[in-house]
């Protein structure tokens, strides 16, 4: 009999150290599901055919049914799929590859993840968004406030046009880098890698004198959990709301997707708050 034990896996390059093979691992584990999840690292050369292997392991041998998608494969991926979702093509990037009825669909989850901390009501949703950072992260986040009916959505970035291109497709405001702290938002995001450990992690992307008590303050990035932004905007009597929330809501609806359950994102926190 061959082996037709499922894997799931993530694909990038350069891979580097990702959290992602932990949360998968222990959430199949959690509900005794076949298979294992693991890291593989993709040139870009190699993506095409890494696709049609894929496709390939349905047929026979080990099927692949799940893989997360992350740089420098996050567009590129997009044109050898058989479709992607609304919200993927909308943000223009894949997180996501997952079978549905026989066809690879491409999806992102950085939207439903972004959007965790406001449905789960860990955070209240905002009448007002500003968003500090027009990248990748950037587009999910503005999608994902969309989603949720924020009003007011606002985009700044040190390069001007980058928010500019995101304000025109999603047709929200812009303002200009240097007067990001003027603008009244609920909700301030950081969606720049400004804090991330190694050499920004004393930086952040707002001054800590504009910080307003009324205002909660979200960062993207999770490593570490407690950036500068957030220490300064708890200082200031913000909320605040951290990146492993969104890492955690973008990993488990990948699961749901690719095996229909629903893992617990308090077992997911505990497990990766005490590997990072
Ligand atoms: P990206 O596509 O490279 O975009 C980075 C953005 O940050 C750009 O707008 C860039 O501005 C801005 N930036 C970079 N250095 C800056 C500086 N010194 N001063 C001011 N702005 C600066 O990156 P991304 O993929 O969107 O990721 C952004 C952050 O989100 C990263 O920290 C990443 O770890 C985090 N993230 C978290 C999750 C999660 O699940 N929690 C998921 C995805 C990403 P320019 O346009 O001027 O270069």
């Amino acid at each position: 009999m061959p082996d037709r034990t499922p894997r799931y896996g993530i694909i990038g390059h350069p891979l580097g150290h990702t959290m992602s093979p932990p949360l998968h691992n222990s959430a199949l584990a959690h509900f005794g599901l076949p298979g294992s999840y693991q890291a593989w690292p993709i040139p870009p050369e190699a993506l095409a055919d890494f696709v049609a292997s894929m496709r390939r392991s349905v047929e026979g041998g080990r099927p692949i049914l799940g893989v997360s998608v992350t740089i420098p494969h996050k567009q590129a991926v997009m044109e050898m799929l058989d479709s992607v979702t609304g919200r993927a093509g909308a943000i223009g990037a894949v997180n996501t590859l997952y079978w549905d009825d026989g066809r690879l669909v491409g999806e992102n989850t950085d939207c439903a993840g972004f959007c965790d901390p406001f449905r789960s009501g860990v955070a209240e949703i905002p009448r007002s968004a500003l968003i500090l950072g027009a990248g990748g992260a950037s587009r999910a986040a503005v999608a994902g406030l969309r989603e949720l009916g924020v009003q007011s959505i606002c985009i700044t970035n040190r390069t001007a046009e980058r928010a500019g291109e995101i304000a025109r497709d999603f047709s929200i405001d812009v303002v200009a880098w240097d007067e990001r702290a003027d603008v009244d938002a609920e909700l301030l995001v950081n969606a720049t890698p400004l804090g991330m450990s190694g050499e920004s992690v004393q930086a952040s992307p707002y001054p800590a004198e504009a910080f307003r008590p009324w205002q909660s303050a979200y960062d993207l990035i999770y490593n570490p959990l407690r950036t500068r932004f957030l220490r300064e905007a708890g200082q200031a009597g913000c909320g605040v709301i951290d990146g492993l929330s969104m890492f955690i809501g973008q990993g488990l609806e990948q699961f749901r997707l690719w095996t229909g359950k629903e893992y617990s994102r308090e077992s997911a926190r505990s497990l990766l708050a005490g590997l990072l």
